[in-house]
């Protein structure tokens, strides 16, 4: 039950699927109608078809009275494959014109975002959105929801027209159509759905684990455990194959259910059409032939909605992923602030949806107009969490971060007008030098990044090169060091202008030197911004005008760099940090 109403529940709050529902309307419904049509010109063309064949199996006395079945026949047979053409293009275009809709809106939820992206998303996941959950999306209108209201029409136009003739055999087929419509998809979704996604587990431990094993294989061989390694890996497989086993088991027992349930209507409408138009005329015969036939072409329609119901488990996760993408729609109503700007952290506390323990744990902090803070921790402790709280990229599990009263989160994308990153390893596009500055701010002249290169010290080694600004950043022979890189992120950021300034970590891995110019840089061409630095060494620490101390997901220590000089505990990081 839980993976049915997991797939209802991401439909709620969704913004990526239902929107195009709604959007091309008309085109929608028409293919329906179209769909729903097919199908009963299918059944006609079988019922008619069965009346004929039984009528002209008995010598008829006047060829006129076959006339009308004849023509009949004639014109379903024409109409089926007709319409069933015509019902494929209008769904197939409507999908396709919503997934070229649906791939712009996608690249303008990225795009804007494009400087900050490795921050929120890795790029596996990025190529996953574009390539695969499309074409999951796809299939999810075109294999599940496309047939399933299709099929919902055909179960109403059956019911209904079956009531007309007859109430009580109408109920019947309303129990033995909907446990084909709505049991059956259910159980199966239910049940291999859970499956399903153990398999998926078990499938991504595999890859990982092999792929570990086969880097480290001298390990395992060094240490003559080679053959540890292959029992285990052995029984992994032989659980996946277990499991695909089952799951293929179920579907043969849950397809044959579904091919009782059609031959109790078969034997159904058999029973109910001789009881009602039995008797002692040979016409009826004729009948009973009619009726039987015809259900047999809505067995296409029936038939495949089981796997078609068990198909959402695999779009649930490209419906969810795109629903963690900001929305463009909603970035227009973003709201707007302004100086001095004021962030506020009240009772933090986060989790990530897959870890089991809170990583912060009850944090508060103010930070104030143009203060420099420094935030310490050991690797592991929540500082990065801290920081993508902080910009609202990710969303508190409780208590807020605010920006002048207003949560960080509302901001969407919006926020990098307030609020910019550097990372410890910033990202170079490759493009020209001007361009990989200018993604901070599209609108700048020449000049305002030739000043912010001056700013940074970057200037001169841009100056000497050939082409100038317009140099490609990996043309052969040109590698930017790791503090010139930051140096151009630091550039871009100054170009944006943004009040609030996160480093996260922007020196690891810069030899003494270079970290010490480069944070003076930082310092020096950061006047006058809030500068939020995160750094789990103490190194230039003694610029900031507060110190805080991530552990445990809490905040163990906090104060200006000169109260502390006096705390034990600080000295003593002190003096580990410097190699005491
Ligand atoms: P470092 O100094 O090494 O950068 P950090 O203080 O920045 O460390 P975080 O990256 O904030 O630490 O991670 C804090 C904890 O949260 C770690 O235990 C980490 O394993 C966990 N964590 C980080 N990102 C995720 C994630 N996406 N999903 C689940 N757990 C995560
Ligand atoms: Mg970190």
């Amino acid at each position: 039950m839980l993976n049915k109403l997991s797939f209802f529940k991401a439909l709620q709050h969704d913004s990526w699927v239902k929107p195009f529902l709604k959007h091309y309307k008309k085109t929608l419904w028409l293919a329906i109608f179209l769909g729903i049509l097919t199908f009963i010109c299918a059944g006609g063309l079988m019922f008619t078809s069965g009346y004929l064949i039984t009528k002209s199996a008995t010598p008829p006395e006047n060829i006129l009275l076959v006339y009308v079945p004849i023509v009949l026949t004639r014109a379903f047979g024409i109409f089926r494959p007709l319409l069933h053409y015509l019902e494929r293009l209008t769904s197939h275009n409507w999908v396709f014109k919503m997934t070229s809709e649906f791939r712009r809106k996608m690249y303008d939820a990225l795009e804007r975002d494009a400087v900050f992206f490795n921050n929120k998303y890795r790029l596996g996941d990025i190529l996953g959105l574009l390539s695969e959950d499309v074409a999951h999306i796809q299939n999810l209108y075109l294999r599940t929801l496309f047939p399933y209201f299709t099929v919902c029409g055909l179960y109403v136009f059956i019911i209904v027209g079956l009531g007309v003739i007859s109430p009580l055999f109408a109920l019947w087929m309303l129990v033995l159509y909907g446990l084909l419509i709505f049991a059956l998809p259910l159980w199966s979704v239910v049940v291999n759905g859970a499956r399903q996604e153990y398999e998926k587990q078990l499938k991504n431990a595999l890859y990982l684990d092999l792929t570990d094993n086969v880097l480290g294989v001298s390990d395992w061989i060094f240490s003559e455990r080679a053959n540890d390694y292959l029992k285990r890996h052995e029984e992994n497989e032989a659980k996946l194959l277990m499991t695909q086993e089952k799951m293929r088991k179920f579907e043969r027992r849950r397809d044959l259910v579904g091919q009782f349930i059609f031959l109790a209507i078969v034997v159904s409408l058999i029973i109910w059409a001789s009881s009602r138009f039995g008797g002692t005329e040979t016409d009826s015969i004729n009948w009973i032939a009619a009726f039987v036939l015809c259900v047999f072409p809505l067995a296409d329609a029936f038939m495949p909605l089981p796997t078609a119901a068990q198909e959402t488990n695999v779009y649930l996760d490209s419906i969810k992923r795109l629903n963690a993408l900001p929305n463009p729609e909603k970035r227009q109503k973003a709201p707007e602030v302004t100086a001095p700007y004021e962030l506020q952290v009240k009772d933090l506390v986060y989790a990530y949806a897959d870890g089991h323990h809170n990583v912060l744990n009850g944090v508060n902090l103010k930070i104030s107009p143009g203060e420099k803070l420094a935030i310490l921790g050991r690797s592991g402790s929540g500082k990065s969490t801290l920081a993508s709280l902080l910009r609202g990229d990710l969303t508190p599990t409780a208590g807020s971060v605010t920006l002048n009263a207003i949560k960080t989160t509302e901001f969407g994308d919006k926020i990098a007008k307030y609020i910019g990153v550097i990372h410890q390893t910033p990202y170079l596009f490759n493009t020209t030098v001007v361009n990989n500055v200018r993604i901070g701010n599209e609108g700048a002249s020449d000049e305002e990044v030739w000043d912010v290169l001056e700013r940074v010290g970057l200037k001169k080694l841009i100056k000497k090169l050939p082409q100038g600004l317009e140099t490609m950043v990996d043309e052969a022979g040109l590698r930017f060091s790791g503090g010139e890189r930051h140096r151009l992120a630091l550039a871009r950021i100054l170009l944006k202008d943004a009040p609030i300034i996160i480093l996260d970590e922007p020196t690891v891995g810069l030899d003494p030197i270079t970290e010490r110019a480069l944070v003076k840089t930082f310092m020096d061409v950061l006047q006058g911004k809030t500068l939020i630095w995160i750094t789990h060494h103490l190194q230039g620490v003694e610029h900031v005008d507060q110190i805080v101390f991530i552990e445990d997901g809490q905040i163990k220590l906090q104060g200006a760099p000169k109260q502390l000089a006096d705390n034990k505990r600080y000295q003593k990081l002190k003096q580990v940090d410097e190699g005491y």
